[in-house]
């Protein structure tokens, strides 16, 4: 499996994969996910905080944008393991607990039988996609926290599911944006900003609309739930040498390029 972790600044890891992605928080030994992959991505959770930390630490919280399977799958077993918290909205409690679920069926992904679509679902089978990723030990976000050392802002942007949030971390000017907005799937070949394929969106129209929210922030990076990373404001040139701010260069991590946030969106629209 391809696993790419790339230190975007100070304390703060994008970790891409081909099925899914999270991000790493640290502040010394204390660590925080947001999100946290397939349950078979366990071991690559564990490589991906030895990676950030340089040794393994217990993960303290973990911030889920949505109950997908693909974002909590690992998380039953970190509260287990680790004693980690869970946390995401109140309006995702329920789907977290799989009380209520808002996920693509089996039955939903064979109508559409293209290669891509039969390979995707193979692939994210063998990764634990079926598998039950109930947390019932899960609390409801109330606003803004300090979580790792970074203040981290909530941001509600349903559409995907009922109550999926992005992540704005100010300091670092990281937009953490979960499905709300991504930059590639294994389904298409079509890299850069863009909107999940409808099938997998509990409400599109909500999930479109959702994106106005996000045209007045400022990011340098968006961290999406699928795809590379996205540079804002043009900084990255693709050039070999480039570096991110903590001075590691970045062309293996492949990452997207936009002029604004506005831009993406824009883009995003355009591809759904
Ligand atoms: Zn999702
Ligand atoms: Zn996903």
């Amino acid at each position: 499996m391809d696993v790419t972790t790339t230190q975007v600044a100070r304390g703060l890891h994008f970790v891409y994969t081909t099925l899914a992605n999270w991000v790493v928080l640290t502040d010394g030994d204390e660590v925080a996910l947001i999100d946290c992959g397939y349950p078979k991505h366990l071991p690559q959770i564990r490589a991906s905080v030895r990676a950030a930390v340089g040794h393994d630490a217990p993960v303290r919280t973990v911030l889920v944008t949505h109950a997908h399977a693909d974002h909590i799958g690992t998380a039953a077993r970190l509260v287990a393991e680790d004693g980690t918290v869970v946390r995401c909205s109140p309006a995702e409690v329920a789907g977290v607990r799989r009380e209520e679920k808002y996920q693509v069926s089996i039955g939903e992904i064979v109508r559409h039988p293209r290669p891509a679509v039969l390979r995707w679902a193979a692939r994210a089978v063998r990764a634990g996609g079926l598998r039950d990723v109930a947390v019932t030990a899960v609390t409801a976000l109330d606003g803004p926290l300090v979580v790792a050392g970074h203040r981290v802002e909530p941001l509600d942007l349903p559409g995907h599911t009922p109550g999926h949030l992005a992540y704005w971390l100010p300091d670092a000017r990281v937009l953490v944006s979960g499905d709300a907005l991504v930059t590639g799937h294994p389904l298409t070949g079509v890299r850069g900003p863009q909107l999940l394929h409808p099938m997998f969106h509990q409400d599109c129209d909500r999930a479109v609309e959702s994106l106005d929210r996000l045209t007045d922030l400022d990011p340098r990076w968006v961290l999406p739930g699928h795809g590379r990373m996205l540079v804002v404001g043009g900084a990255y040139d693709g050039e070999p040498g480039w570096r991110l701010p903590s001075g590691e260069p970045v062309e293996h991590c492949g990452g997207h390029v936009a002029a604004d946030l506005a831009a993406a969106v824009h883009q995003a629209r355009g591809r759904f």
